[in-house]
C-alpha cells in the first residue's frame, strides 16, 4: 500500500475500499517487520488500537456525519513516550519510569482521540527528551530508516521513524530545542514546532517548561495543518495557552521571506546550504520576495539555551524522588544527571546572576531580533541542522558536539515562535535534508500556506526509504 495522507485515507474509508481495522493491521504488520531493527517503539498498544478501530468502523457504517464529526477518524498515530496515555505505560524512555502507568491522558492525546485518531503505540526517544540523536534512551538507540548506520535525529527519534517507515500515518513529538524539526529533517518528513502557548502541554512530562512545544510529524504540510487544528486551543489546565483565532491566510498579499545571514555561517555543510538556497529559489519563482536579513544575537543562542534549559530541567526532574511515583533517583542516566548538575550550578547562589540572569537578558535580545525581523518579513527561511544525520556513536561520547548540533533550532524555542521543517532534497550519500520556515508568534497559517505551495511544485516529500 502506498503511504497515505489523511485526505486519501478518508476517501478510501468513505469508498469502503479499506476499513479502520485493516489500517491497524497494515501498520502493525509494518511494526512487526521493522521494529526490531529500527527500535522505534517502546510500547505497542495492539489490543487498544483494534478496539478503537472496530468502534470507528461501526461509526462510519452508522453515522452519515462521521467524517465531519471526527476529523481524524481512522488516523493511526504513534505518540512520543513523554505524553501521558491513560492505562498505557509511559516511560519518558527512562528507567526511572520503566513501569509507570498513567491515570489520565495528556490534553493533546485526549483531543486526538476525540477526533477519531487511533493510538498504536508509544515511541522511543532520548530519555526525558534530552538529546539530538535518540541515543540517550534507556531502551536502546533507534536507527535511521534511510541508512541504519545513522541516527534518526532526536529527541523525538521513534516518532520520526514511525512515520518515515509507514508504521503509523502521523506521530506526536515534543520540541524544546529542535526535537521535532531536526529528526523530521533527518528522515524526510514535515515537522511542526508550534508557537509556545498554541498547544497545551498538560499531561506531557516536562523537560524545560518555558521552551517545551507540542507538535507532530507528517508527510505533508496539509496533514500538519489538520493535526494542528485539532490539538491547538485553550485548556483550563495550561494557563500559558492563548485564545487565538486563526484567520485563513490572505492569499492575495505579496509575501516576503527573510534569509538570515547568521544561519549560513561557518560549519554549515555545503550540501545542506545548497538545499536551503534551492528552496529559496523555488519560493522566488512563485513571486515571493526574498529579503536578506540579520538576527545578530543568533551566535549566543546555544549558550543561552544550554543555561536556561538545564536550569528548568533541574527543577522539573526534582519531582522524581522515588517516593511519589517511579523508581529511585539512582535510575537516572548520565545525560539527565549532567543536566541536573549544570542546572543546579547556574541557579545556585553566587552564580545565578552571572549565568542564569545573564542568559535571560540575552534571551530578550534574541526575542527582539525576531520581532524586528518580522516587522519587515512574513517568514524566515533557514537550515534545520548544520549537517545531515550523523553516524551512530559519532557524537554520543562528546556532549558538546551533540549540543552544537542544535545551533539552528534552539533560537525559535527561546523566542517561542513557530517553526515548520519541510523536506527539501538529499545529500550525495542519500540522506534527506530539510529546511525550516520560522514565523512570528501565532503565524502558523503563513507557514502552512508557504509549505503547501512548496509541496505543490516539489516531490521530495513523496520519497520513501527502501
Ligand atoms: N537537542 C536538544 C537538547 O538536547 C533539544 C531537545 C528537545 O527539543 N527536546 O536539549
Amino acid at each position: 500500500m502506498p503511504i497515505l495522507t489523511i485526505t486519501e485515507l478518508h476517501e478510501k474509508l468513505k469508498a469502503g475500499t479499506v476499513t479502520c481495522v485493516q489500517m491497524v493491521e497494515h501498520y502493525l504488520s509494518r511494526i512487526k517487520a521493522q521494529n526490531e531493527s529500527l527500535n522505534a517503539f517502546i510500547t505497542i498498544s495492539e489490543e487498544y488500537a483494534y478496539e478503537k478501530a472496530k468502534a470507528y468502523d461501526r461509526i462510519i457504517a452508522d453515522n452519515p456525519n462521521a467524517f465531519s464529526e471526527f476529523p481524524l477518524i481512522g488516523v493511526v498515530v504513534s505518540i512520543k513516550d513523554l505524553y501521558l496515555t491513560r492505562g498505557i505505560r509511559t516511560t519518558a524512555a527512562s528507567n526511572v519510569l520503566s513501569d509507570f502507568i498513567p491515570q489520565y491522558s495528556a490534553t493533546v492525546v485526549q483531543r486526538l482521540e476525540h477526533a477519531g485518531a487511533i493510538v498504536i503505540g508509544k515511541t522511543n526517544c532520548d530519555a526525558w527528551a534530552h538529546g539530538a540523536s535518540g541515543e540517550n534512551s534507556d531502551f536502546g538507540a533507534s536507527r535511521n530508516p534511510w541508512n541504519t548506520e545513522y541516527v534518526p535525529g532526536g529527541s523525538s527519534s521513534g516518532s520520526a521513524i514511525a512515520v518515515a517507515s509507514d508504521m503509523s500515518l502521523v506521530a506526536m513529538g515534543t520540541d524544546t530545542g529542535g526535537s521535532i524539526r531536526q529528526p523530521a529533517s533527518f528522515t524526510n518528513l514535515v515537522g511542526l514546532k508550534p508557537t509556545y502557548g498554541a498547544v497545551p502541554r498538560y499531561g506531557v512530562i516536562a523537560m524545560a517548561s518555558s521552551l517545551d512545544s507540542m507538535g507532530h510529524f507528517t508527510h505533508t504540510v496539509e496533514d500538519s495543518e489538520t493535526l494542528f487544528s485539532v490539538t491547538r486551543g485553550i485548556d483550563e489546565r495550561d494557563s500559558t495557552v492563548k485564545n487565538v483565532t486563526y484567520e485563513p491566510f490572505d492569499t492575495s498579499k505579496t509575501i516576503k521571506i527573510g534569509i538570515p545571514k547568521e544561519y549560513f555561517s561557518e560549519g554549515l555543510d555545503p550540501e545542506v546550504e545548497k538545499v536551503v538556497r534551492a528552496a529559496a529559489e523555488v519560493f522566488k519563482k512563485m513571486g515571493i520576495e526574498l529579503v536578506d536579513i540579520s538576527l545578530p544575537h543568533t551566535k549566543y543562542a546555544i549558550s543561552v539555551y544550554y543555561i536556561v534549559q538545564p536550569a528548568e530541567v533541574s527543577s522539573n526532574l526534582g519531582r522524581y524522588d522515588g517516593v511519589r511515583y517511579g523508581n529511585g533517583r539512582e535510575c537516572f542516566g548520565a545525560e539527565a544527571k549532567r543536566r541536573i548538575m549544570l542546572g543546579t550550578y547556574v541557579l545556585s547562589s553566587g552564580y545565578y546572576d552571572a549565568y542564569y540572569g545573564k542568559a535571560m537578558k540575552v534571551r530578550s535580545r534574541i526575542i527582539t531580533d525576531f520581532k524586528e525581523a518580522f516587522s519587515s518579513v512574513d517568514a524566515i527561511l533557514a537550515p534545520v541542522s548544520p549537517t545531515t544525520a550523523f553516524k551512530l556513536g559519532q557524537k554520543a561520547n562528546d556532549p558538546l558536539q551533540m549540543y552544537l548540533a542544535d545551533i539552528y533550532t534552539v533560537a525559535a524555542n527561546l523566542a517561542g515562535i513557530p517553526g515548520l521543517a519541510i523536506p527539501g532534497g538529499f545529500a550525495s550519500n542519500g540522506l534527506p535534508i530539510g529546511f525550516q520556515l520560522l514565523g512570528n508568534h501565532f503565524s502558523e497559517s503563513i507557514l502552512f500556506e508557504l509549505g503547501k505551495r512548496y509541496q505543490k511544485v516539489t516531490d521530495w516529500h513523496t520519497k520513501q526509504p527502501k
